[in-house]
């Protein structure tokens, strides 16, 4: 049964390796992955592992989502903006943790496909989809609680940075072909306050069209 592995995949991939927040990992029990990915590989869902989604594009392991949601730190309330929908599994998880979320994503089929799973899994209501630039982010729904980047940049987008609210948090990976780093960038009053967690490894963030 999908829900006993989802239960394991909980348990095994993430509370074990040190996801603490109760909310994330409720989050993570509710969320059913395989409707977000393509049906041959629905078998697969509980996998610990990123899988194909197409496009050359993948849904994130499910201990990089729920190590993304843990380091925004949300309590509810928020709204949020998660760049580079893909399948839309993180949009899902988020919308499970806060209480807006928008999410971006510049490759049309995948926004389409990503809009078809998040209603079938209930959350066609709760997401707001935007096809287009992330790195130039949302403005007119901004500012956000919290931006959680799903693809690695050089440097974390400015423009992202930008639509915080103050002592708001972006998790975004930086880097290029020969590593990256998980960085939690928080907005304060001085400026950019930048955390490097842990080695991971994104597909590129590609800005423009
Ligand atoms: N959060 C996704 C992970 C998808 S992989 C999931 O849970 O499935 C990263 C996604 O970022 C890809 O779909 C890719 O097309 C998208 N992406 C890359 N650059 C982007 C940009 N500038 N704006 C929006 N999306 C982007």
């Amino acid at each position: 049964m999908l829900a006993d592995e989802r239960e394991r995949m909980v348990e095994w991939q993430l509370r074990r390796r040190g996801i603490e927040d109760e909310r994330v990992l409720a989050a993570m029990a509710r969320v059913p992955r395989e409707l977000f990915l393509p049906p041959e590989l629905q078998e697969a869902a509980y996998a610990d592992a990123a899988l194909p989604i197409g496009d050359g594009q993948t849904i994130s392991q499910p201990y990089m989502a729920a190590l993304i949601c843990e380091q925004l730190a949300l309590h509810g309330g928020e709204r949020v903006l998660d760049v580079g929908t893909g399948s839309g599994y993180q949009a899902a998880v988020l919308a499970e943790l806060a209480d807006e979320v928008h999410t971006i994503e510049r490759i049309p089929e995948l926004a389409e496909r990503a809009r078809a799973s998040l209603a079938a899994a209930g959350y066609g209501e709760r997401v707001q989809l935007h096809v287009g630039d992330g790195t130039l982010g949302v403005p007119e729904s901004a500012p956000f609680a919290a931006i959680a980047v799903a693809a690695a940049a050089l440097e974390a987008p400015p423009a992202l940075y930008d639509q915080l609210e103050p002592r708001g948090r972006l998790v975004v990976p930086v880097g290029g072909p020969d590593g990256q780093w998980l960085e939690v960038v928080v907005r304060t009053p001085e400026g950019p306050a930048i955390l490097r967690t842990v080695p991971c490894r994104f597909v590129p963030l590609v800005a423009g069209r």
